[in-house]
């Protein structure tokens, strides 16, 4: 088994390790939906997945149906440096996207040059399937 460093420099982009708190957010993706956690005493929505809600400390939840529609909140376009495996994909964007239900979702925008990327920008998740357990969520203009 490769040690972390030997894994980052090769080229086998990272893949998602699904662990307790989030195998129900990549099972909900992999059928094409996109949930989120929401509290089931203060119905906070939360994401990144999580036990236990941060408003309020309850660990009652549901996995929530999102629209999918959010706006850009921030972005970044890497020219690099940056691992091997994303060496190719040189400039590209990672963006915060302000979803709907309130949360801060980070990701990529497909199929846009970095200079048309604005604040407040709308932006509809897209699924983008790695394989069978593991699809990602990417954003697209609509
Ligand atoms: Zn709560």
């Amino acid at each position: 088994m490769p040690d972390l460093r030997e894994r980052a420099l090769t080229r086998d982009r990272p893949r998602p390790q699904p662990t307790l708190d989030d195998v129900e957010f990549f099972e909900a993706t992999a059928r094409g939906e996109l949930r989120f956690q929401r509290c089931s005493d203060c119905q906070t929505w939360r994401h990144y997945p999580r036990p236990v809600c941060p408003e309020c400390q309850s660990p009652r939840f549901s996995w929530e149906l999102s629209s999918g529609r959010g706006r850009i909140y921030t972005w970044s376009v890497v020219h690099g440096p940056t691992l091997p495996a994303f060496r190719d994909d040189l400039p590209y964007n990672v963006v915060d996207v302000l979803m709907e239900e309130g949360v801060h979702f980070q990701s990529q925008v497909l199929d846009c040059p970095a200079d048309e990327i604005t604040a407040d920008m709308q932006v509809e998740a897209v699924f983008v399937p790695l394989d069978e357990e593991i699809t990602l969520i990417k954003f697209r203009r609509p």
